[in-house]
């Protein structure tokens, strides 16, 4: 008897395998930053106006764009007395006052965990410190946190920008850090900076998020065993992007960064027998389920999900919003 096989599948072979991480995909800020823009919508009616990517994701920016949201990159391009949505990467207080200048209704979809590295900010320039910023220049989460104090934040990029920092005091200092670092070179910068500055204070709690740790550590698990891994992510997603950088040093033989399916050049397969997936915090799950097809259809069997932790946690929308669906349940 012959085996039919669709023309567009190939034959998989008994050696290759498909890796998938655990946890991936969306965290508990881009769940509610996302949620936040479609009850916002909703409830005041479109068009709702959001400042910057409300998370790092073209498709999810696409989609909210179809529903009636304007990605606007400054607050002057909005009418005034419109409704706006700040994004999950949060915003200095400068544009916080602005927004009130401009009478602008203002739903602040900033993730917790980046208000707390907020508030870490201004107590310890409130104490007087000088504080070193471990991030990324031109992101939006590293803009929003200098806002703080500008005065008194320096950024730091790497371990290699450690030897050109100076400081006022240098037995007045404490570190911060953008939420979605990697994990293992900020602490090779911070071990730096405190062979610099001994007396160098830590924040009181991690400032690497607990999404971006434990997709770092679930790729890791599995780029160790991986001839190819492939991150599902935007380009602009710090966390997408480090993921590809944890998988190469973490032993995968080569990694990608695609924003979908489509992007997934067939040629990285020759003569790949494992292929480890996962995805950046922004990143919903149809997309990775895109690629998993499309690995299946060249010869590669189902995907074996390995699951390093389970995620539970929820983040409640935003205060102004929830007092606003509130009302509109009631008929106010
Ligand atoms: Fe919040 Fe972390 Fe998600 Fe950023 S990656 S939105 S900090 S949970």
């Amino acid at each position: 008897m012959t085996e039919t096989i669709s023309p567009a599948t190939e034959p998989s072979s008994g050696s290759r395998q498909v890796l998938l991480a655990a946890p991936r995909g969306y965290c508990a800020g881009v769940d509610r930053a996302v949620i936040t823009v479609e009850k916002a919508l909703d409830t005041y009616g479109a068009p709702v106006y959001v400042r910057k990517q409300i998370v790092h994701n073209r498709h999810v920016v696409e989609d909210l764009q179809a529903r009636g949201a304007i990605f606007v990159e400054e607050l002057d391009e909005m009418p005034l007395g419109a409704t706006v949505v700040f994004s999950a990467h949060g915003v200095s207080p400068a544009v916080h006052t602005e927004a009130a200048e401009r009478g602008l209704k203002a739903i602040d979809a900033t993730c917790p965990l980046v208000t707390k590295v907020h508030h870490e900010a201004r107590r310890f320039a409130r104490e007087g410190l000088e504080i070193l910023l471990i991030g990324h220049a031109g992101h939006e989460e590293v803009e929003g946190t200098t806002g703080e104090a500008p005065d008194q934040i320096t950024l730091v990029q790497s371990p290699e920008d450690v030897a050109g920092v100076e400081l006022r005091d240098p037995t007045r200092v404490a570190w911060l850090s953008q939420t979605t670092l990697s994990v293992d070179e900020t602490l090779q910068t911070v071990h730096r900076l405190r062979e610099k500055f001994p007396l160098l204070m830590d924040p009181p709690s991690d400032d690497i998020c607990y999404a971006t740790s434990n997709r770092q550590l679930a790729i890791k698990q599995i780029a160790v065993r991986s001839d190819l891994v492939i991150v599902v992510g935007s380009a602009n997603s710090s966390n997408s992007v480090r993921l590809v950088e944890v998988a190469l040093e973490s032993g995968a033989r080569t990694a990608y960064r695609v924003d979908n399916a489509g992007e997934v050049d067939p040629a990285w397969f020759v003569g790949v027998e494992t292929v480890g997936v996962t995805s950046g915090a922004s990143v919903p799950e149809d997309l990775v389920q895109g690629v998993l097809d499309l690995l299946v259809q060249h010869g590669f069997p189902a995907a074996q999900e390995e699951r390093l932790t389970e995620e539970s946690l929820v983040f409640a929308l935003p205060p102004e919003l929830r007092r606003d669906l509130r009302r509109s349940v009631a008929g106010d």
